[in-house]
């Protein structure tokens, strides 16, 4: 039998490391190792989660020990000095890890990088301090003894099979989110923040619940390595240990399972194996962190992968972009079903800018322009370098305030609406300069614009439910129709950093029709295309007209803008200087005289 399709040689691969996990008791040497293959069960536990923090969402947390320590000292004091049984008890730590978790992440989350990484270790430090003090509770420095699972795991090996159990499913929970809509926001949200708005993706909300889900894990972790352990002190939760977790991750790699799980595998065995290695103690990891960084900055993960990828046949590099109108029209108008726009091709369904002004400092950007788009037509956008064209449409989909005017949208004013909520009316948007998530595949980044179309939570994602993959499905389905209609059918399973400059605009093209928006504002879509790009760039935006959505087309090239506008409006350092039909913008003298040249 050969094995072709890759799940088939996943299936086999995990099958092997199963058996081989399931038989390790047999053949470890002696009750060290046992311990230690333990111990990197119990630490996986804590890495699996915070991974989904630093390598998926890409924030630093660094105070990870802090929430372990919460865990252990909860489960020892529960079942030693309350008398709870073990399992609730470890139920409890969890808990209460996701609580501290939350705790921390409310306030902290919203800081930049650098200064939430310092709150995160300020945390760790203040726990240490306070199971210190709380001697009654805590022991103080003497510590508390870690009370053992009751039976079958109260032997090593019973406790083995155990700290097996709790990480093989905490893999699978965060390899679930990993491969669903959460797993490709919180990309979005590590990679480029203001993409994920721009889809809807809860930026801060989605940070706090992978938090706040790591939280958890580490409070678990913490019952299991007080019961390994045996007796804890304040001493065994140095921030060493926290540094150690987040390094797991970071020679694993961003974005994978395996690389941090290989990462934590590596750094528990290697020191405790090799005597040599434990004697060199932090100096080792920061010598192997060093090296990492250095020579594979995508860490072992992705290493792996580009070793597998050598393997297979190579694909044609350049691939040119192919649109599929009739399957493009049919792709807008089934994906503009799903976000239930009701009242699409009405003209009551105006999205409206109202004498909008807006001031940066002592810069007047735009200076009371109104523009008015409406389903099925294509305004244009015209006006030199700096005339507030891109200023314009921030404001249309709420990336900037303005300093006077109301933006309205189906009658309402939705001056306050912040960018989320108006990618959820069925605004979408591109970028002057693309903004794709590198990470992801072509399909991928498509897929991330119907963010609001998957209704899974968390929690369900986490368990991987039929209905939420039945959902998934159906995303995909349909982002492989628009991809396929715009023409980048060919490269849909290339990742999106392998795109040339034009496949990365009518990517972006499909990202924001995959909202299935009424309007879609677009920055600039013809910027660096060729002559024959361009005519394509052309068809797809008048099928997107047919399809009943409205356009608004920010361009320099005004020809390519005459050609496929209905209403064009024209501006000059932030002042409105006409707006009309093609014909009258083109022949108007001012437009002429400070912009169209003679
Ligand atoms: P356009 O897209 O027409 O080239 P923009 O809307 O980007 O012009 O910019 C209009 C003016 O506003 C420019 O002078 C620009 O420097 C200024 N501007 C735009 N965004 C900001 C900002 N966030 N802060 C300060 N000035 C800005
Ligand atoms: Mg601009």
């Amino acid at each position: 039998m050969t094995l072709t399709h890759p799940s088939q040689k996943r299936a086999v691969a995990l099958a092997v490391a199963a058996c081989a996990l399931l038989l390790l008791p047999f053949w470890a040497a002696d009750q060290y190792q046992l311990h230690l293959a333990a111990l990197i069960a119990v630490y996986w536990v804590l890495i699996a989660g915070l991974n989904l923090v630093v390598g998926y969402t890409g924030q630093l947390s660094i105070g990870h020990v802090g929430l372990l320590s919460i865990g252990s000292y909860a489960f020892c004091i529960l079942v030693g000095k309350w008398g709870l049984d073990a399992y609730t008890s470890t139920a409890v730590a969890g808990m209460l890890g996701g609580l501290c978790g939350l705790a921390l992440g409310l306030p902290s989350l919203r800081l930049p990088g650098f200064y939430f990484a310092m709150a995160t270790m300020a945390f760790a430090l203040i726990v240490n301090e306070i199971i210190l003090a709380q001697v009654d509770l805590t022991g103080g420095g003497i510590g508390l003894m870690g009370p053992l699972y009751p039976e079958p795991f109260d032997s090593p090996v019973g406790f083995y099979y155990l700290a097996l159990l709790v990480s093989a499913f905490v893999t699978l929970l965060t390899w679930n989110l990993a491969r669903s809509m959460w797993g490709r926001g919180l990309m979005a949200v590590r990679d480029n923040p203001v993409t994920a708005q721009s889809v809807g993706v809860p930026v801060f909300r989605a940070k706090l619940v992978v938090f706040v889900f790591s939280g958890v894990t580490a409070g678990v972790s913490g019952a299991l390595f007080a019961s390994l352990q045996s007796y804890i002190t304040p001493e065994t939760f140095v921030f060493d240990l926290s540094m150690f977790f987040f390094v797991c991750i970071i020679i694993g790699g961003r974005g994978s399972i395996l690389g941090p799980l290989l990462g934590t595998v590596v750094l528990t065995a290697l020191p405790e194996m090799v005597a040599s290695l434990a004697k060199l103690g932090n100096f080792f990891y920061g010598l192997l962190l060093l090296l990492v960084v250095l020579l594979i900055p995508e860490g072992i993960g992705r290493m792996l992968e580009k070793v597998y990828e050598k393997f297979r046949p190579r694909k044609q590099q350049s691939v040119a972009i192919t649109p599929e109108l009739g399957r493009l029209e049919s792709a807008i108008v089934a994906a503009t079903a799903v976000a239930g726009h009701p009242d699409a091709r009405n003209p009551g369904a105006a999205l409206r800018a109202i004498d909008i002004s807006k001031q940066f400092g002592g810069l007047v950007a735009l200076d009371d322009v109104s523009i008015t788009l409406t389903p099925g037509r294509v305004h244009g956008l015209i006006g030199p370098n700096g005339s507030g064209k891109t200023t314009m449409l921030n404001m249309l989909c709420g990336y900037y305030q303005p300093t006077k005017g109301t933006v309205n949208f189906r009658h309402k004013d939705i001056g306050n609406a912040p960018v989320q909520e108006r990618a959820r009316m069925g605004i979408a948007r591109t970028f002057q300069k693309p903004r794709l998530v590198p990470d992801l595949t072509v399909l991928e980044n498509v897929m991330l614009g119907a963010w609001q179309h998957s209704r899974a939570g968390f929690v369900d994602a986490a368990f991987g439910l039929p209905s939420v993959r039945a959902e998934d499905m159906r995303i995909r389905e349909r982002a492989t129709e628009l991809l396929c209609g715009v023409g980048l059918g060919a490269v849909m399973h290339w990742r999106a950093n392998l795109l040339d400059h034009a496949q990365q605009r009518f990517l972006e093209i499909a990202r924001g029709l995959a909202l299935g928006p009424q309007y879609i504002l677009l920055d600039e879509p013809a910027g660096g295309l060729t002559g024959v790009e361009i005519d394509q760039l052309g068809t797809v935006i008048r099928t997107i007209r047919k399809a009943g959505v409205g356009v608004l087309l920010v361009e320099h090239h005004t020809d390519f803008v005459f050609r496929v506008c209905d209403d064009v409006t024209a501006l000059n350092v932030g002042r409105m200087i006409r707006h009309g039909s093609p014909a009258e913008v083109r022949h108007d003298p001012e437009v002429i005289r400070v912009y169209l040249g003679a």
